[in-house]
């Protein structure tokens, strides 16, 4: 009996250690990934801003040049948003506008010539014609480089106007918070030469009559969502807070001293 005893202890002592043995020859099971093959894979290359073209060449109204590169406003704009945005939002708004204009008196009309005489009725010229000014703008002031903040006249009127520079930033970023859903968030001179802040749902602009804010725009923000969400999901607060790091300054005073040119 303490024959038997001692057998099966030494049987199970045996076990144990070839189980031991087993776990430490066993082979991880998922393989480790190539980090660069995997990166190369998900990561398409960018492609060439000025290779985007209105798709009439002929038509009256034609793609901006964008100026920069896709990714030359990282961090704070990824270049991923940048190219679906210009090459495909953008000269899709381009398209549908020269279709919209195409035979009409509007064909030879000024952009803003067209939207200060809008109809808000003519949906087809509202979106397309609110959306092809709206980016053209966008790309502007939010061009690399340029002063980081406010100066001169500009600097002087937002002071004037709202108080200091942290009051208007509060009241932007406040209107480009709360329009709900897609939209625009705008810096505009009314007709009086004030400075004012205001929001427009979707592509309408303050150029539009009867749209709620009335003024030449200086500094417009797109809150669509596909203007941030590749990069910061639903979190719209955060993008804001990126748009004022991308802010080319310059671009706003110039078009602040052309709004308030007599
Ligand atoms: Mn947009």
């Amino acid at each position: 009996m303490k024959n038997v005893k001692i057998l099966a202890s030494a049987l199970i002592l045996a076990a144990i250690m070839q189980s031991c043995k087993e776990k430490d020859n066993l082979e991880p099971v998922v393989s480790t990934p190539e980090p660069e093959k995997e990166q190369a894979e998900a990561k398409a290359p960018l492609g060439n801003p000025d290779d985007v073209k209105a798709e009439d060449a002929a038509g009256k109204f034609q793609v901006a040049k964008l100026g920069y590169k896709y990714d030359a406003l990282e961090p704070n704009i990824d270049a991923a948003t940048m190219e679906v945005h210009y090459s495909k939002h953008y000269k899709k708004y381009t398209d549908e506008l020269n279709k919209a204009v195409k035979g009409t008196p509007q064909e030879t009309q000024s952009i803003e010539d067209i939207l200060g005489k809008l109809d808000l009725n003519n949906k087809a010229l509202r979106n397309n014609g609110g959306g092809y000014y709206n980016h053209t703008f966008f790309w502007e002031v939010l061009s690399p480089g340029g002063a980081k903040a406010p100066a001169g006249a500009l600097a002087e009127a937002i002071n004037k106007d709202f108080g200091s520079f942290d009051a208007f930033k509060t009241q932007f970023t406040e209107a480009a918070t709360k329009q709900f859903g897609s939209g625009w968030a705008w810096l505009v001179v009314d007709k009086s030469g004030k400075l004012v802040v205001g929001s427009t749902p979707n592509q309408d602009n303050p150029l539009m009559p009867g749209v709620g804010i009335a003024g030449k725009p200086v500094l417009g923000i797109d809150v669509w969502e596909h203007a941030y969400y590749l990069k910061y999901q639903n979190k719209r607060p955060d993008y804001i807070t990126a748009f004022w790091n991308a802010i080319n300054w310059d671009t706003v005073s110039k078009k602040y001293t052309a709004a308030t040119a007599k």
